[in-house]
């Protein structure tokens, strides 16, 4: 049943994608450059390879991890005195609101997915084409939630590294290669439109790297950080400030995502740390 997940048409783009940069980077740049058989050859193929693999699994783990759905018999956890009755149950300042659409109460940093048609644990949402698909991320044709957001960020760091390495191979080959002896336009302008490809691909990748990379450590979803600029501005106007309450510290706000054990970051599959995921530390706990 989960695999029919893989039948959208995004997802054999992204597919595709992945084919067509793994063939040119190691069928023609590669062996173009110094050549499959030769050491530094094989070996620049095998880690790339070894990339692509990771890449492809993180990507499969993506697809086929449930983002998170809350538990039936969930109800909020009133504890805050300081709430009053007609407003929504409040704990340590973080509140359980009520989903219309599933006729439920919803957990803290769930949010609910008109795709998937439920709530979503600790949903990260997706920061392109978020109008059109609400914050459903097509790419992996799944939300990016509190089980498969470290698959997410692994495939995002798999992929901008092998972005990097192919880059560095295109180069490399354009480099070495004796323009004038074997300058046919055609080639050149294959070259060109490989290269730009990559680096258009990097810059991509790059970027939403680098921002999740800031949501991890700030121990963020994409959702909270609009949220929080809202509450910035809110609670400056009251002449207050505003915390994002589930920042804790660096570190620990990287393993609540990535796991304790360091040496299983980079494993899309090591997600044993993930508790029930309806309830979070906040910095009042602390
Ligand atoms: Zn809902
Ligand atoms: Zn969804």
């Amino acid at each position: 049943m989960q695999y029919q997940k893989f039948l959208s048409i995004p997802i054999f783009a992204v597919f595709f994608l992945m084919g067509f940069v793994y063939y040119i980077t190691v069928f023609i740049f590669i062996e173009d450059w110094v050549g499959l058989q030769s050491s530094a050859g094989s070996l620049n193929a095998m880690i790339f390879t070894f990339l692509a693999s990771l890449c492809l699994f993180s990507f499969s783990a993506g697809v086929l991890t449930d983002p998170g759905y809350v538990p039936s018999s969930y109800l909020p956890d009133v504890e805050d005195s300081s709430s009053v009755s007609d407003e929504e149950p409040k704990k340590n300042g973080v509140q359980s609101k009520y989903c219309d659409k599933c006729a439920a109460y919803k957990p803290p940093r769930a949010h609910h997915c008109r795709v998937c048609r439920r709530c979503i644990l600790r949903m990260v949402g997706c920061i392109y084409f978020s109008n059109f698909y609400d914050h459903h991320c097509l790419w992996i044709n799944n939300c990016v939630g509190y089980c498969n957001y470290k698959a997410f960020f692994n495939l995002i760091l798999y992929a901008t590294i092998g972005s990097i390495h192919s880059t560095i191979i295109i180069i490399s080959c354009a480099c070495q290669k004796d323009w004038n002896y074997s300058g046919r336009t055609p080639l050149k302008i294959f070259y060109v439109a490989c290269g730009a490809m990559m680096v258009a691909l990097f810059a991509t990748l790059g970027t939403l790297l680098g921002w999740h990379i800031y949501l991890i450590t700030h121990n963020m979803t994409t959702i909270e950080y609009y949220e929080g600029i809202r509450a910035t501005w809110l609670a400056k106007k009251s002449g207050l400030s505003y915390r994002h309450p589930f920042d804790l510290s660096v570190y620990k706000n990287i393993t609540l995502v990535l796991g304790p054990n360091m040496l299983r970051w980079l494993w899309p599959a090591s997600i044993s740390h993930l508790k029930d995921g309806v309830s979070f530390p906040t910095s009042r706990d602390t």
